[in-house]
This record gives structure tokens, C-alpha cells and sequence, in this order.
């Protein structure tokens, strides 16, 4: 079996974490899918390459090498639902926009869900809890940044175009405000970026279960829209878009970065 997740450890107080941008497949998985699913629109698309030059910055980076519709990493392991709106659970049976991922009768049953809770679900938080406890250990703090990007347009799922930049914080328990606030005033130069705190997407299970600010840890959810780095249809990277984003996200994080010094120093 691949392994769940890879982990590149960096030398900043600043852990990127990254649970959507996998294409492997369990076997099971594999073997139920829908012909439209198996194409894996659903996935957070080029996540890694889009944050290359913040790796080379010294962030960590926790990437996750499964695809959400083997199991949700930010979904909660009880699958508790995150959103009172529509969306998809711990183990998702449909498609962003409603339709069935499966063929009839072809989702993985509640052993093979047993093995992936186990094998994939608690290696991948367990390897972020314990680079958070070393950052923490390291630097006093942490910051932990859950990055994201979805289809510009979803029907089911929000109406009309999503923002460009969708930052969560679970309603401003995840971080210190003064942290959110930067990042916004930071994001009123991009031009023609447009952003929401704490709209559709105001973080997932990871955003609102690591994000500690009273024990020093800041946890932010940067949902993108995919238009701004790549092409919604084919699913290619954009060189000139991309590279223009990158920029924007570097702008980000060093703010986050700014602010923990700061704030921490
Ligand atoms: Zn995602």
C-alpha cells in the first residue's frame, strides 16, 4: 500500500497542510468508481506545485497522496457533518454537484472503511499533530496554514463565483483576529483577487480542530478558486496564471509570518 501522506519538514514555525490534492486509489475505491469519477474532478488540483516557492521559503509541507473520494482528511473521524448547507462526509458516496460516485452497490464497504479510517485517515493527523508539537517545541508557537482550491463555480454547493480567495477561521476561534485582519488588508493590494473571510468555506475539521490560539497554535483555511492558477475544464496548470498566484500566496504567508514574529518575538 502507498503511503498516506508525505511530510517535508522546513525551518519555519509555519506547517502547510495539504488533504485534497491526492489522485492515488485503494483498491476498493478503484474498483467502484464511476467512468465521471475516476477522472477525480473533485480534487484540490496542483496544490503542491502552487506552493512550491513557500516550501522553498521553509514551510513544512504535509501532503496528502490519496484522493478525497477514498476519505475526507478534513472531515472529522466520526463524520460529524461541518456544514448545516449541502456537502460531502468522511467518506464521500457523491460528486461536489450531487451525483453518485459509485456504481450501484460498488462503495467501499464498512471494512474497507475500517482499513482506510486506519491507514490513511490517522497517519496523516498523526503526523500533523506531531509537526505542529515540533514546530511548537521549536518555536513557542505555530502556525498552521490548510490549503484548498475548488472549482470557481459549484450550483449545489455555493451560489454563483466563489471569491477568489476564501479564507476560514471558523468564525474567528481558529487564530488571533489581528492575524485574519492582516491577511485581508495584505489581500486589499492583489488586484483583481477578490476575497471573503469566514464565508461558504470558514475551515474544515482541520482549521477548527488543530487551531488552538490560547495554546499558540493559528490555524488558517485558504480555499482558492481553481480559475486563478489553472483551467477548470482540462484540469491543466496555467504557467502565466500560476505563476501570478504564486506571487499572491508568497504576499500571504509572509504576512502570517510577519505577524507571528510580532506577535511571538
Ligand atoms: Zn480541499
Amino acid at each position: 500500500m502507498i503511503k498516506g501522506f508525505e511530510l517535508h519538514q522546513g525551518k519555519l514555525p509555519l506547517l502547510i497542510s495539504m488533504p485534497h490534492p491526492g489522485t492515488q486509489l485503494t483498491p476498493e475505491v478503484a474498483n467502484g468508481l464511476t467512468a465521471r469519477a475516476k477522472k477525480l474532478e473533485d480534487t484540490d488540483w496542483h496544490i503542491p506545485k502552487l506552493y512550491q516557492p513557500i516550501r522553498e521559503m521553509g514551510a513544512s509541507i504535509l501532503s496528502a497522496n490519496y484522493s478525497r473520494y477514498v476519505v475526507d482528511l478534513n472531515r472529522p473521524s466520526d463524520d460529524k457533518p461541518l456544514y448545516t448547507t449541502a456537502t460531502t462526509g468522511l467518506y464521500p458516496d457523491i460528486f461536489f454537484d450531487g451525483e453518485p460516485l459509485f456504481e450501484a452497490g460498488k462503495c467501499p464497504d464498512v471494512q474497507a472503511r475500517a482499513d482506510i479510517l486506519t491507514n490513511i485517515w490517522q497517519p496523516y493527523h498523526q503526523a500533523l499533530a506531531q509537526e505542529l508539537a515540533r514546530l511548537k517545541e521549536t518555536f513557542g508557537y505555530a502556525l498552521l496554514w490548510d490549503a484548498h482550491s475548488i472549482k470557481s463555480v459549484v450550483p449545489r454547493l455555493f451560489e454563483g463565483r466563489l471569491p477568489d480567495l476564501n479564507f476560514g477561521t471558523a468564525d474567528g476561534t481558529s487564530c488571533d483576529p489581528v492575524l485574519s485582519a492582516e491577511l485581508l488588508k495584505t489581500s486589499e493590494h492583489f488586484n483583481g483577487y477578490s476575497k471573503v473571510l469566514n464565508g461558504r468555506f470558514k475551515g474544515g475539521y482541520i482549521t477548527r480542530h488543530y487551531g488552538a490560539p490560547q495554546q499558540n497554535i493559528h490555524a488558517v483555511q485558504l480555499e482558492v478558486a481553481q480559475c486563478c492558477y489553472m483551467d477548470e475544464e482540462s484540469f491543466a496548470w496555467s504557467d502565466e496564471k500560476g505563476t501570478q498566484f504564486q506571487q499572491v500566496l508568497a504576499r500571504l504567508i509572509e504576512t502570517a509570518l510577519a505577524w507571528g514574529q510580532r506577535h511571538y518575538g
